[in-house]
């Protein structure tokens, strides 16, 4: 049976990863410390045999006893409000863990996928980015501990690739939305949804008009395990080239959240990237892959899960 380590296996990401590849039949060991995941994330797949939950900093030392045929190193804060707040944990979990899970996958001789950003590419000046980018990152900037500790990630995984003779693939990943990110993250697109169905102002940046481009997480994971299990070494970018105005992105969620919570703007972060879409004919023409999901509908599933949370908390509250 083919086994796999995920760390961060308990995150947004991570848990996806988790139940995606058990429903493929594989054996699954999640390694997560909870810093920014929640055990919640994963609980429903603790009845499988097939599935291992282990607490556990992947800056310590990281050890899997039995065969591991893949390690995919998703451990990270990711949202700009967990990485300001974790700036020496995500710097070490880039380089430390990077470093421990890269050496778990040698010890294995498994094939190993580092989870990269499109934050690789900084606030690009290239549109869209392709991988051949180099990208503009300012290294002392705030968001420099999440961007420096993935583009040192990528180096280290391109080292042991190139000097160790490990089997590496490094997947750039863009702006992913769905359901179980934390309503509290931050990230844009649960924040908006938060704020509106609760009809409270919602939160917009600037005056909007910055972009990203958006990923529904099913589309997401499909792409990455196509990566996973192909030879190639990336980096490969996997998003949703259909780039949107976080403004548009606020008005959006607001008419499918049925709600008329009024559009608040806030000052926009230092080094907030002006524009971000993926070019994804790399994906496209190597694994076959393309997004299928339009944003109406991923963004009405998101929002359809966040009703059922607060359902769910409201019902747990009275009882
Ligand atoms: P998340 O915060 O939900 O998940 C990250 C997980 O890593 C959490 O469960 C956290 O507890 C765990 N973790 C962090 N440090 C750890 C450590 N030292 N030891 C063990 N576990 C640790 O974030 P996510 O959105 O699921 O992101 C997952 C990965 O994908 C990250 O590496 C992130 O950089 C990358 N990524 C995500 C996005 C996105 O849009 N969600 C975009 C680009 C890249
Ligand atoms: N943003 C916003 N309001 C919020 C949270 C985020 O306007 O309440 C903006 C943010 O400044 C950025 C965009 O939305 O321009 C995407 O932010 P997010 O944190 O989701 O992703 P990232 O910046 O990491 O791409």
């Amino acid at each position: 049976m083919t086994r796999v380590a995920i760390t961060g296996g308990a995150g947004f990401l991570g848990s996806h990863l988790c139940e995606r590849l058990l429903a493929d039949g594989v054996e699954v060991v999640c390694v997560d410390n909870f810093v920014t995941g929640r055990p919640e994330n994963v609980e429903h797949l603790l009845a499988s045999p097939r599935f291992r939950l282990v607490n556990r900093d992947v800056t310590e030392y990281l050890h899997v006893p039995g065969p591991v045929d893949a390690v995919l190193h998703f451990a990270s804060p990711a949202s700009p409000v967990d990485y300001y707040r974790l700036p020496v944990e995500t710097l070490l979990v880039g380089s430390a863990g990077t470093h421990n899970a890269l050496g778990l996958a040698r010890a294995k001789g498994a094939r190993f996928l580092l989870a990269s950003t499109s934050e690789a590419y900084g606030d690009p000046k290239v549109h869209p980015q392709p991988e051949s980018y180099w990208g503009n990152v300012n290294p002392v900037g705030p968001r420099s501990m999440y961007d420096e500790a993935k583009r040192y990630a990528e180096a280290l995984t391109m080292a042991y690739r190139n000097s160790r003779g490990v089997d590496t693939g490094i997947v750039r990943i863009f702006n992913t939305y769905g359901p179980r990110m934390r309503a509290d993250d931050g990230r844009a697109i649960p924040t908006f949804i938060s704020q509106a169905l609760r009809g409270e102002g919602i939160t917009v940046a600037g005056d909007g008009s910055q972009t990203r481009s958006v990923c529904y997480v099913d589309d997401l994971i499909e792409g990455i395990v196509r990566l996973l299990w192909s030879d190639l070494p990336g980096p490969v970018n996997i998003g949703n080239p259909h780039e949107l105005s976080i403004l548009d992105t606020a008005r959006l969620v607001r008419r499918l959240c049925g709600s008329d919570a009024p559009i608040t703007f806030i000052p926009r972060p230092v080094d907030d990237p002006t524009v971000r879409q993926p070019d994804i004919t790399l994906a496209h023409q190597r694994l076959g892959w393309t997004p299928k999901v339009a944003v109406d509908d991923g963004l009405a599933r998101t929002i359809e899960w966040f009703s059922d949370q607060s359902v769910g908390a409201g019902q747990r509250r009275a009882a």
